[in-house]
């Protein structure tokens, strides 16, 4: 552990919660970090099954109405260890986990731990071959796979179940005599990296275990009811499921399926969750549209993407005496690297991103590795006990990013470079400023747009092609796609977009497809003969970009209907028959239409009937019976034109 240097902790309670605080002097020595003495690294798996003897009948995990105890889920992730290895899985091996939210995805969770391994979390959602190139990627040979979803995996590997009802012992059986040791894997989690392709992230039980226990930036009670609704491929998950089982708490998961505000916000209520970690975005539109969600939760979390000040503002004015936690921090150093804690956002410009949390240390550097001034921007870098082993299989990789730490008194320390700007503010945390790179955030996860444009660059019919971020009417970022075709005759690019989308949809997870392609003849130079990616036309509207007939809208509610899709996906025209989720929509546009639609008909729509009838006309048809419903409007009538000009195909 690097030394505190001139920052010390004054453990004062300034405001209220602010749970540690930190005196901002003169110097900025190298490495900055939290203070907390370190204790000695455990396995997770050995800190579940303690809080299962501690507290065999305490319940653990809830889904749905149902519970596991810390008995059960133990006894339960054990007989799938031991399956596992008699299945063939060696200590140290990786398997995948293709299991939706449920008891039983915790419970396969566990049971590689327990048998010794390091889980690979793969999506239900994404396309077989991106399950099968990562499975290749990290070398997995088993997998744990639901009933339903075995097609979804490739037969050169082994594919063990994920247990059935009468799997459900009583008693516990004998734990795996595998001694247990917090330096080895224990999951890994696939990110792009500098150079887009995916890369796996080895991260260690120690890194864990700095994450989650003793931690010096948040108070877990052992009454605290935790949830997990992040998807297990993403590392928001390992906070959500470890932190409450290390600790002897509940686990709510959210049900398998759409995730949808209002359902969330129901069950965050009926569980009685008390400490609920949203991702930015989805942390947003809850403020904005579930603000009552919180009204039973004693701590809030968000991280991954840049908080909004009005947002924390909101949500502290709303509940004098909630904490809140802006957590920041890459895959590579497990979950979070620095938090800010508090109870008031006092008029500040932005939400900190903090200081370093226990266990962790951070440096700001300039290009020569040396200490910024305080005020000034430099990029983060992080050291400490919750660094990634690497990336898997890919030393060269890992030695660009995880670089000897010039301050570090062990031999062979590293700090690992983050790409992020940062500065340190006076009152001693850190700003975010941006990326030192290309890379944003689409739907909470990372994307390298020229990862997208070498993908693309694959395909037949692609001479040439460029991929840019874009602003996201729903808060956040999206991909623009321009390319010009290998045939130039034009009339072979009708359609072509769309064709681009659904060959890319076929190897891409969902975030990474753009949102639109346009064609070009060709793409605009600079003087030097680079393309001049600032010179191309930014789109807010595309052609309309779904295989189906157009249909124009009839009715007024149809007609209204369509020019809000219209806005807010920015497609042109939109037909009644079109699907909302072909057309780009996702779970955060859904939101933010449910919410037009309410400000604009005076009644509210479920986010389920969204989901159930994507169409403009099934929707306008669920309108219309709802206004109905409350005596706000007689049946439909037809709408006064057809399609608005400049609407035809
Ligand atoms: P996470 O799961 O924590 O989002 P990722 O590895 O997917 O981790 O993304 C890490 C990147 O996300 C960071 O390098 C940074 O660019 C961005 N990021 C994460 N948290 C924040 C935050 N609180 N504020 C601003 N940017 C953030």
């Amino acid at each position: 552990m690097g030394a505190l240097g001139p920052y010390r902790d004054t453990s004062e309670q300034e405001s209220g919660k602010q749970l540690t605080k930190t005196v901002f002097t003169t110097d900025i020595p190298g490495f900055i970090g939290s203070g907390r003495p370190p204790f000695d690294a455990r396995s997770i798996h050995e800190l579940v099954a303690e809080q299962a003897r501690r507290a065999p009948h305490a319940p653990a995990v809830t889904c749905g109405g149902q519970t596991l105890t810390y008995q059960q889920l133990n006894a339960r992730a054990n007989l799938l260890a031991e399956r596992l290895r008699a299945a063939g899985m060696a200590p140290e091996d990786v398997v995948g986990v293709l299991v939706r939210r449920s008891p039983e995805l915790v419970v396969a969770l566990l049971a590689v731990l327990i048998a010794g391994g390091a889980y690979l979390g793969l999506e239900p959602d994404d396309p077989r071959s991106r399950h099968e190139l990562l499975l290749e990627d990290a070398g997995v040979g088993m997998v744990i796979v639901e009933d339903g979803l075995r097609d979804r995996v490739p037969d050169t590997v082994v594919a063990v179940g994920e247990g059935s009802p009468s799997d459900r012992p009583t008693a516990e059986p004998a734990a795996l005599d595998l001694p247990c040791d917090p330096d080895r894997l224990a999951y890994v989690s696939y990110t792009s990296g500098s150079t887009g392709e995916p890369k796996g992230v080895g991260v260690p039980h120690r890194a864990v275990d700095r994450l989650v226990r003793g931690a010096d930036w948040m108070e877990i009670h052992s009454d605290d009811v935790f949830f997990h609704i992040a998807p297990v491929a993403f590392d928001a998950s390992t906070l959500e499921i470890w932190a409450p089982l290390v600790n002897g708490c509940r686990l709510v998961v959210f049900p398998p399926g759409a995730i949808t505000l209002e359902e969330v916000a129901r069950t965050v209520r009926a569980e009685r969750v008390t400490v609920l970690l949203l991702t930015t975005g989805l942390f947003h539109q809850m403020v904005s549209s579930h603000p009552e969600a919180f009204a039973g939760v004693r701590h809030v979390l968000t991280g991954g993407d840049v908080a909004s000040p009005s947002h924390v503002e909101r949500l502290l004015t709303g509940y004098p005496g909630l904490v809140f936690t802006n957590g920041y921090g890459p895959t590579e150093n497990t979950t979070y690297t620095t938090c800010w804690t508090s109870d008031t956002l006092a008029a500040r410009r932005s939400v900190p991103i903090g200081r370093p949390i226990s266990g962790t240390r951070v440096a700001v550097l300039d290009s020569d590795l040396q200490p910024v001034p305080a005020g000034e921007c430099g990029e983060l870098y992080a050291a400490g006990a919750g660094l990634a082993r690497g990336y898997l299989g890919r030393p060269a990789a890992t030695a660009e990013r995880f670089v000897p730490d010039p301050f570090g008194t062990e031999p062979g320390a590293r700090m690992y470079r983050t790409g992020d700007l940062v500065r340190w503010t006076a009152d001693g945390t850190l700003e975010f400023v941006g990326r030192a790179d290309d890379q944003v955030k689409v739907q909470g996860y990372r994307a390298e747009p020229r990862a997208v444009e070498a993908e693309l660059e694959r395909l037949a019919e692609v001479r040439h092609a460029v991929v840019l971020p874009q602003a996201d009417p729903a808060g956040g970022t999206r991909l623009l796609g321009y390319v010009v075709p290998t045939d130039p005759d034009p009339s072979h690019a009708i359609g072509l977009g769309l064709r681009l989308r659904q060959e890319l949809r076929a190897g891409l997870p969902g975030y990474l497809i753009p949102w639109a392609i346009l064609i070009r003849p060709e793409l605009p130079l600079n003087r030097n003969g680079k393309i001049d990616r600032r010179a191309l036309p930014t789109a807010t509207r595309v052609p309309r970009n779904v295989a189906n007939e157009f249909v124009a809208p009839l009715t007024t509610v149809q007609l209204r209907l369509v020019e809000l899709w219209g806005e807010l996906l920015g497609v042109e025209p939109v037909g009644v028959d079109d699907d909302f989720f072909d057309l780009g929509g996702h779970s955060l546009l859904a939101t933010e239409l449910l919410v037009a639609v309410e400000r604009e008909f005076g009644v509210d729509i479920p986010a389920q009937t969204l989901y159930l009838s994507p169409t403009v006309a099934e929707l306008a048809t669920a309108l219309a019976v709802r206004l109905q419903a409350a005596g706000l409007d007689g049946p439909p009538e037809p709408a006064a034109g057809g399609p608005r000009e400049g609407q035809s195909r």
